[in-house]
């Protein structure tokens, strides 16, 4: 018999490899999208606005857009120092909105650490729309996104935020996050807490690009071969000027000092600056070099990813994941929370409702409940959702109360299985996506020293009733 010769054999799985390599690009077609934001927000030292000025420029001659999310500190200081020139080049790039005062005391997350979800979304807008008003006078535009200062995160912000009219989230942290990729959370699209896709080349490290390239272009196969996703990359303009943090030197461990006693950071040599800017230029070629990369700015975002609007899904399948799990559910036709899900069972059109603002808890100890007190019971429910747009900590059956996760079991349990309306005990399966750790998920240098807001953790994990997947259209 015949033997293939073994240069026959090579050139047959060199043939093979290559066609298996042409079937598998041919499927792999998803997007890297990059969004590329600049916390601006140095408002001691001027040489920052001219960092400001130098990134939004290069960028703007690269033909790429960032987003710019400026102090409203930052912006009347822009204004009064006379910085037209900075203001309309930042202004070519998307703004955003990143705190009124960033590290004066009371930060954000200090300042609402003891009040329930209400009254926090109240005294955030308080303190907060001022600033987000001043840099929408003074850049003309209204700020896209929000992130916090720091770690400085509450979950009332979103409540607020949505009053203000922002809707995208934009910023790091660890307080809440899923599968490394954008969330609907709280009625924001939130991208947030995105592990190996917040990406940055070091600016103080002597040789940042090969490596950062390798984990970029990791990120880049890794989402040609799925549907897509979204690589965040955050700078500081004062960053590239400054060997430290003009708050760290300031306002440390909650430290509160009047502005005669600012002092100013200290500066990078000149030389050393222009590597900063080189480095970001290089990041951002490589970024241009790649197929099938596109920068994206916040404003962007709200158009790539499809809208949080749940798809219709027959209600014995949602009957028995939240038997399983009061949890999101992903189908191949979309996404729906928990709340959207709690809201199809009790045939209440779909809408964004806020969670619970405390944790209810069961007082009824019967396993049954009568038909025509559990049909008041629903009736209670839809009404309470209609009146105030969130879900109730709990519901009442008679004198007595079901937690709400313990109602949307029992509901769930009824509807596959009609007659006597058994009890039935839920589990709540969404609150794998928050930190229980408040120490590590507020460090920040700015907040006081032991900061570790427990109160603020639990808030969000009620919240987590609104969570789900963003889904790239
Ligand atoms: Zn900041």
């Amino acid at each position: 018999m015949c033997q293939p010769s073994p240069h026959l054999w090579n050139t047959c799985y060199r043939l093979l490899i290559t066609f298996l390599f042409c079937v598998a690009s041919s499927h792999a077609q998803g997007t890297t999208y990059v969004v590329l934001w600049f916390d601006t927000e140095d408002y001691i030292d001027p040489i920052s606005d001219d960092a400001a000025l130098r990134i939004a420029n290069d960028l703007t001659a690269e033909g790429v857009r960032g987003t710019f999310k400026v102090v409203g500190e930052k912006a009347r200081i822009l204004e009064r120092r006379g910085r037209r020139d900075v203001i309309e080049a930042l202004g070519r790039h998307c703004i955003g909105y990143h705190s009124n005062w960033h590290s004066i005391q009371p930060v954000p997350a200090v300042s609402v650490q003891h009040l329930g979800f209400l009254e926090g979304a109240d005294e955030f807008e308080r303190r907060e729309r001022s600033g987000f008003e001043d840099v929408g006078r003074i850049f003309g535009v209204t700020p896209v996104c929000y992130g916090q200062p720091g770690s400085s995160w509450a979950p009332q912000s979103n409540l607020a935020l949505r009053r203000m009219g922002i809707h995208v989230y934009l910023d790091e942290g660890t307080q809440l996050g899923y599968n490394d990729q954008p969330v609907w959370y709280g009625g924001l699209l939130y991208v947030f807490n995105l592990g190996p896709y917040q990406l940055r080349a070091d600016l103080d490290d002597d040789t940042p690009l090969p490596e950062t390239f390798k984990q970029f272009d990791a990120a880049v196969s890794h989402f040609a071969g799925s549907s897509g996703g979204l690589i965040s990359t955050v700078y500081h303009p004062t960053e590239f000027v400054h060997t430290e943090f003009w708050d760290a030197v300031n306002f440390a461990n909650g430290t509160v000092r009047e502005r005669k006693e600012w002092v100013l950071p200290k500066r990078r040599s000149e030389k050393d600056a222009e590597h900063c800017f080189g480095i970001l230029k290089a990041y951002v070629e490589h970024a241009k070099s790649l197929h099938n990369v596109q920068f994206v700015t916040a404003a962007d975002l709200i158009h790539i990813y499809a809208t949080p609007i749940p798809p219709v899904v027959d209600t014995a399948t949602l009957a028995r994941h939240f038997k399983e799990s009061i949890s999101f559910l992903s189908m191949p036709s979309g996404d729906l929370s928990a709340a959207d899900i709690l809201l199809e069972l009790l045939h209440v059109p779909a809408r964004y409702v806020d969670g619970p603002t405390a944790t209810g808890i069961t007082t009824y100890e019967e396993t049954t409940i009568p038909a025509f007190v559990f049909d008041s019971m629903l009736q209670d429910v839809r009404s309470f959702i209609e009146t105030n747009h969130r879900l109730p900590n709990e519901v009442f059956v008679g004198s007595k109360t079901l937690s709400l996760v313990d109602f949307a079991a029992t509901l769930a349990q009824h509807l596959l299985a009609p007659g006597p309306v058994l009890v039935v005990h839920g589990k709540v399966g969404f609150e794998r996506c928050f930190s229980t750790d408040a120490q590590s998920a507020f460090k920040w240098p700015i907040h006081p020293e032991g900061f570790a807001p427990e109160e603020l953790l639990q808030l969000a994990r009620l919240q987590g009733w609104t969570l789900k997947p963003a889904r790239l259209r």
